[in-house]
């Protein structure tokens, strides 16, 4: 199954200039999002975590069917004041600005091992504080799963923890 096929892209958004790859026509398509969960479920169960973090949004829908299929818990992680009771914050630079992501102070045990799951890993930015978040909370970051990489942005250096893509864009 050609993966790439489902994937659309959409020039000039959400800014002109910037080509957004959406995953939304590859949700659409049950077969071609099944054979992408299988591929996402070999890519984790290699990394042998304990538990999934996903990354708000297109995270979330990335990593909840792989914790069923692999028989893991799911944890959020979400943009500032989304996620009820006790917190952990992390605040990383933007290129104009910061921004700041939230974990739930009770979602991540000390040593456990965790996979992070994305849709997309452009810059990196995001992965990187989503990890550098995990480990303050005490978690072992095994690694990290997306389904498409931008490769020209070279993500991959910046985040420093294993890393696998199925789909690869320049
Ligand atoms: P980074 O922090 O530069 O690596 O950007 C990755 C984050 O931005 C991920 O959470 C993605 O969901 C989102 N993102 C950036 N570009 C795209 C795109 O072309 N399609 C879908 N999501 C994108």
């Amino acid at each position: 199954m050609d993966l790439k096929q489902h994937i659309r892209t959409v020039p000039d958004f959400p800014k002109p200039g910037i080509e957004f790859y959406d995953i939304s026509t590859l949700l659409a398509h049950p077969r071609a999002w099944r054979a992408c969960v299988r591929r996402l479920a070999d890519a984790v169960d290699d990394m042998q975590p304990d538990v999934l973090v996903g990354i708000e949004s297109r995270g979330f829908l990335t990593a909840a069917p792989l914790a069923l299929e692999l028989g893991l818990g799911f944890v959020m992680v979400r943009k500032k004041g989304k996620l009820p009771g006790e917190v952990v914050h992390y605040e990383y630079g933007l290129e104009y600005g910061t921004d700041t992501i939230e974990i739930q102070k009770d979602a991540i045990e000390s040593g456990q091992r965790i996979v992070i799951l994305d849709d997309l890993l452009a810059t990196g930015g995001t992965l990187a504080a989503s990890a550098a978040l995990c480990k303050q909370m005490g978690g072992d970051v095994r690694g990290a799963v997306c389904i498409i990489e931008l490769t020209d942005l070279k993500g991959r250096d910046k985040i420093n923890i294993p890393f696998t893509s199925l789909l690869k864009y320049e």
